[in-house]
């Protein structure tokens, strides 16, 4: 939707370089935000579709899908993390420590789905919310994967599409999957516990 610059001039009779201030202070502008909404979108809670988001990206993961979490209580989440597991997608949750409960939590849920699961007990709180998946699409904003996140609170989440940047993602991932516990549900996990870090 460009405009004949010489249309415009003549219809608004500017000096030359009045032409070209304006073109660059109003439509390189523009350009830079069009070119960031294609592979990058925003969602808003409460109901504003954050969960459908989640879910929608899961349903499309076909080779990986790395968590992190601080809270995790969404059911429709938990089980579209599941369904990719069942997929044969390499599914991995950090959460943090507060999911470790003398009751059952989401901690466990996600285990028996047969999900490797680790604590971050590392920090005051492991607080980050993000999910990379496919090692080129990353999600992530202040939404936690939680009911109340998307009912009840005031949350964004953003769906990053960026493989560079999901690189950056997955580093940081994998330095607190370092640090992390496998979470032993204590039950009928079987998958990737072999996992040497403790
Ligand atoms: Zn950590």
């Amino acid at each position: 939707m460009r405009a004949n610059p010489g249309t415009l001039v003549r219809l608004f009779p500017l000096p030359t370089f009045s032409w070209l201030s304006l073109s660059f202070t109003l439509i390189l502008p523009l350009l830079a935000v069009a070119s960031a909404a294609d592979n990058i979108q925003v969602f808003f809670s409460p109901n504003g579709g954050c969960t459908e988001a989640v879910v929608a990206n899961l349903g499309r993961a076909t080779t990986s899908v790395f968590v992190q979490a601080y809270s995790f209580t969404s059911t429709p989440i938990a089980k579209a993390l599941a369904d990719a597991k069942k997929r044969g997608v390499d599914v991995q949750v950090i959460l943090d420590k507060s999911n470790i409960t003398g009751q059952y939590s989401s901690a466990d849920f996600v285990a028996h789905a047969n999900i490797p699961t680790y604590i971050d007990s590392k920090h005051a709180i492991a607080h980050n919310k993000i999910m990379i998946i496919d090692c080129k699409t990353i999600l992530t904003g202040s939404f936690n994967f939680t009911k109340a996140a998307e009912t009840g609170n005031a949350e964004n989440l953003l769906v990053i599409k960026d493989e560079a940047m999901a690189k950056v993602y997955t580093a940081n991932w994998q330095a607190h999957l370092e640090h992390s516990q496998a979470y032993d549900s204590g039950s009928t996990r079987t998958a990737k516990t072999a996992n040497p870090r403790k």
